[in-house]
């Protein structure tokens, strides 16, 4: 396989899959790429895994060629795993990334630094025509800031610091993400499928 469909219109996303699969010699395509713009399928599951499975089957339905989709979210654990599969749309329905974070921060508020618990999780699902879709999860393991720290990544980058890390993601390379997130330890688990595919 040389090239591969992303359903997602994300462009942090988008980005971190490109240099994600760079090495493995496949270019990426996502929902952005097409010329007709395309609907944003209708995100009805409760799991990371079943919003995962119905955007890649919509997708790949649609193009009859396997997709790969991602659902992805922070689960904060003095929040009962908010915001968990609504982080997109956190504090209103424009996905803003920074009224999201603020509105993690605002709820944590006064809560001690060793409650702040937090994980990233990413389902990434394949669908392919006439075959099963498998679904594989990553997750990276932090906690909530006090502020917003660093200009890189997206979503709540500013204020997730990686277990062992005493930075934000935010203030982490591309490359050393990349090398740690919930995205790239959903991915090492597709590399037998992609060897094969
Ligand atoms: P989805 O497009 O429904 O999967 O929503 C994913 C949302 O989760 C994004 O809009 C971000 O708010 C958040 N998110 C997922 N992955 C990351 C990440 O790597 N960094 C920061 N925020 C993320």
């Amino acid at each position: 396989m040389n090239k591969l469909i992303i359903a997602t219109k994300n462009e942090g996303k988008v980005r971190e899959f490109r240099e994600m699969f760079s090495k493995y010699g496949i270019e990426v395509k996502s929902l952005l790429d097409f010329d007709e713009p395309m609907d944003d399928i209708e995100e009805t599951g409760t799991t990371f895994t079943e919003n995962a499975t119905i955007k890649a089957e919509a997708i790949s339905k649609l193009l009859n060629t396997p997709v790969l989709a991602d659902d992805s979210g922070l689960k904060v654990d003095a929040l009962d795993g908010e915001p968990g599969v609504y982080s997109a749309r956190y504090a209103g329905l424009e996905k803003n990334d920074e009224k999201n974070l603020q509105k993690v921060l605002d709820n944590l508020k006064g809560v001690p630094r060793e409650e702040r618990t937090a994980r990233f999780v990413c389902a990434a699902a394949v669908a392919r025509p006439g075959e099963e879709t498998f679904v594989k999860i990553g997750t990276c393991e932090g906690s909530i800031a006090e502020e917003p720290q660093g200009e890189h990544g997206f979503g709540y980058d500013p204020v997730f610091v990686p277990k062992g890390a005493s930075r934000t993601l935010a203030e982490h390379t591309s490359d050393e993400k990349n090398a740690i997130s919930h995205r790239h330890h959903a991915i090492i688990q597709l590399e037998e499928w992609l060897k094969n595919a």
